[in-house]
């Protein structure tokens, strides 16, 4: 079950009316805008957010590989101002060493950190195993499948135990199948994990599945446009969450003001396409507007 026990691990962050600005004067552009959000202690946080609309930069933000120009990044009251292990970031891209196999990539945190012997080799095997990964543990990256590369390096962070995990996409590029298999393996994981995730989407389904709140994000600047608890019942099996009444209203709701965003972001650089896209929508909520 998911741990709510505030003395355990998992850590909270508060971010408080966060701008980022790049370039200067004329060159200034702005792609966080006054952004206020808390990712809670030991929930699952999910920030979906049409495509180029900021998200990675706020994840940038979030791990402390840059400063916000504006505003405050809070992460157990004290504020974010370098990397930590305590923050660990999985990105989409694999960056599994290539030259090392499933146990010594899991395994080189730990290490690095100057842990040694048999507590590493336990926490280890116990997270591969938990990932599915046992009969893979002597294989190199390039010897498992996508679905297996993203789990392996689920266990590479995980294994560190930090306070907060984020994860930006981390199953974008998956074939349709394996993705749906990903998530509920995650979601799995999440709920023994302990500790905090914020999670980041372009996929509806998927956030509504794993979320224990979402934030629904605008179009570049990001600025967050809508909270949504998901009271939803954990463990959750997929097949519940998309036959139940309750979910499907919740997607209706966030897939309008995504459309309302995506149509922002069409409008900015072409009036015709988003005129199409606004035709299109109408005939697809079967209103009997203009065509
Ligand atoms: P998302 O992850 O939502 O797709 P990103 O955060 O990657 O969005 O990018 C949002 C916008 O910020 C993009 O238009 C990108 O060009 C711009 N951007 C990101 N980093 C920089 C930077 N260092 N300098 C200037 N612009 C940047
Ligand atoms: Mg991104």
């Amino acid at each position: 079950m998911t741990n709510t026990d505030p003395d355990k691990k998992g850590g909270q962050i508060e971010v408080s009316k966060v701008t980022k600005t790049y370039g200067k004067r004329s060159f200034a552009k702005t792609v966080v805008l006054d952004c206020s959000f808390v990712i809670e202690r030991n929930k699952l946080t999910v920030m979906i957010g049409p495509s180029g609309s900021g998200k990675s930069t706020m994840v940038r933000l979030l791990a402390g590989f840059e400063q916000p120009t504006t505003g405050s990044i809070m992460f157990n009251g004290q504020p974010v101002t370098k990397p930590s292990r305590e923050r660990l970031v999985v990105f989409q891209e694999t960056a599994l060493y290539p030259w090392m196999t499933t146990y010594g990539n899991v395994a080189f945190g730990p290490t690095a950190q100057g842990r040694r012997g048999s507590s590493v080799k336990e926490a280890a095997t116990a997270i591969i195993g938990q990932v599915g990964l046992k009969q893979f543990q002597t294989a190199y990256p390039h010897e498992l499948s996508g679905g297996m590369q993203r789990r392996a390096e689920l266990a590479r962070a995980l294994v560190n135990s930090p306070a907060v995990m984020i994860l930006d996409e981390p199953f974008r590029g998956l074939d349709a199948m394996t993705k749906g298999l990903m998530e509920e393996y995650y979601s799995r994981l999440f709920e023994t994990s302990g500790c905090t995730h914020f999670f980041i989407t372009t996929d509806i389904d998927e956030a509504i599945y794993l979320a224990d709140r979402l934030l629904i994000m605008s179009n570049a600047p990001l600025r967050v446009r809508e909270v949504i608890d998901v009271d939803l019942p954990r463990p959750r099996r997929r097949a519940d969450v998309i036959a139940d009444d309750c979910a499907n209203d919740l997607k209706m709701k966030a897939l309008a003001i995504l459309h309302e965003e995506a149509i922002k972001s069409f409008a900015l650089g072409d009036q015709k396409a988003a005129d199409f896209v606004e035709a299109y929508s109408r005939r697809y909520s079967g209103s009997r507007g203009r065509p």
